[in-house]
């Protein structure tokens, strides 16, 4: 029944009036969502979407996952907050079972709300750590919203005009389909990658405390570095006794077919980030380092709400679904099949140029001819196959990629009713 709901209009209205602009949408007429299903999305008038997107790598486990609602209802109804001034148990056996699905030593973690406060964490323990205050960050790279994540942002469109923190200096991207040299993989040996090098020497005082890198960079457009990138970058910054810190917020629980997306390289980050699939939708972020980096940040550092009880109950739901029905292997295999969907359209669609990511955080950049950033089109594929019931992204920094990264509990059949809308849709594009 609509009539229960104010509808898309009034919530344009209300947000122009109450909310800050720079909360944008999508979509020239959004719709408004009022009930999720695991792989499904509900709009006012009853009319269902195949969520692609998934909150932006959230709800990997699916919308109101019916045994993480039930761990959250359970807490709410019995212990809601505390503080970590009081001792409860969630928050600890939460951290020992991070401890023991993330990679190599990392082990000690601490606990907070977004992946914003993750990586302002991680850059303070950096710099507690190695007594060194610069970064390195990459182009085309997001990492949140406040002041430093902002600055160590180095995606354009995600950068407010405003002045920067010092002492960040940005590394030329691993973008293959667009390789800042020119080059190709993998005779370029890696020129990005050595650049770091360069650098380090030239660009920085020398003092520099970490490298910030997403092991995929997802609002960046799916830029997927080629194998053996992160080994190199380690070399380069172990050699100036520099922090690896990797950014799994987006990529992290399942969604690139490993639990970690860093996993894909073989690389032990020195610490790690996390947040939004962590909750399912709940707000929780995380970062966690090994012990002899961690245990150097002893003075206070208490999140009034990180590592709730019901947060962290939430959490906790999640990884065991995640673990039971081994969801990166099963995002592993149905990402194989929807690139195979996705490179059969573009043998005959050559506005798609490229294809890439892990599992099922796949892009693809849509270009003119002469290779250009076609985003009005994309724009209008968005919008179409919303009207045909599909949700998606669009990322890149001329937003001209296609972004699927869609719970992973969707099925085979999903993805065939997405492939076979969308060659409709390209069909019809000029
Ligand atoms: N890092 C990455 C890689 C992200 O994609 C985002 C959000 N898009 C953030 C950090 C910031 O996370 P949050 O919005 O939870 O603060």
């Amino acid at each position: 029944n609509s009539s229960q709901y104010i509808g898309p209009e009034k919530i344009l209205q209300k947000k122009q009036d109450y909310i800050i602009p720079c909360v944008y949408h999508f979509y020239n007429e959004p719709m408004q969502l009022v009930k999720g299903e695991m792989q499904y999305l509900y709009d006012h008038t009853g009319k269902q979407y195949l969520d692609c997107f998934a909150g932006v790598s959230v709800v990997n486990c699916g919308h109101c996952n019916p045994e993480i609602t039930k761990a959250i209802c359970d807490q709410v109804q019995t212990l809601q907050h505390t503080c970590t001034i009081y001792l409860t148990e969630n928050i600890v056996n939460l951290a020992e079972r991070l401890a023991q699905i993330t990679p190599g030593r990392l082990q000690k973690t601490f606990f907070c709300s977004s992946g914003t406060e993750a990586n302002e964490g991680a850059a303070l323990l950096a710099s507690i750590y190695t007594g060194k205050q610069e970064f390195i960050s990459l182009r085309q790279g997001l990492h949140g919203r406040t002041k430093l994540t902002m600055s160590l942002t180095g995606l354009s469109l995600w950068r407010t005009d405003t002045n920067p923190v010092g002492g960040i200096s940005f590394a030329p991207n691993a973008y293959c389909y667009r390789c800042p040299y020119g080059k190709r993989h993998p005779e370029c040996d890696l020129a990005c990658a050595n650049e770091i090098e360069g650098i380090i020497k030239t660009a920085t005082s020398g003092q520099v405390a970490a490298f910030f890198a997403e092991p995929i960079q997802g609002n960046g457009g799916i830029i997927t570095p080629p194998p053996g990138y992160f080994k190199r970058v380690k070399e380069i910054l172990n050699k100036y006794n520099i922090l690896l810190i990797i950014d799994e917020v987006q990529t992290g629980f399942g969604r690139t077919g490993k639990m970690f997306a860093i996993e894909h390289y073989g690389v032990e980050p020195d610490i790690m980030t996390m947040a939004k699939a962590l909750g399912n939708g709940v707000p929780v972020g995380a970062f966690t380092s090994r012990p002899e980096i961690a245990d150097t940040y002893t003075r206070p550092g208490a999140s009034t709400l990180g590592g709730n009880p019901v947060t962290s109950a939430a959490a906790l739901a999640t990884l065991d679904v995640i673990a039971k029905n081994n969801l990166p292997a099963r995002a592993a295999e149905l990402g194989k099949y929807l690139k195979r969907g996705l490179t059969e359209l573009q043998k005959k669609h050559p506005l798609i140029g490229d294809i890439r990511g892990h599992g099922l955080m796949l892009g693809a950049e849509l270009v003119n001819p002469d290779k250009s950033p076609a985003a009005q089109q994309l724009d209008t594929i968005l919008e179409q196959m919303k009207d045909r019931g599909f949700l998606f992204g669009k990322n890149g920094p001329d937003r001209n990629v296609m972004a699927f990264q869609p719970p992973l509990v969707i099925t085979r059949e999903d993805l065939d009713n997405l492939l076979n809308n969308l060659a409709d849709v390209l069909a019809h594009i000029a």
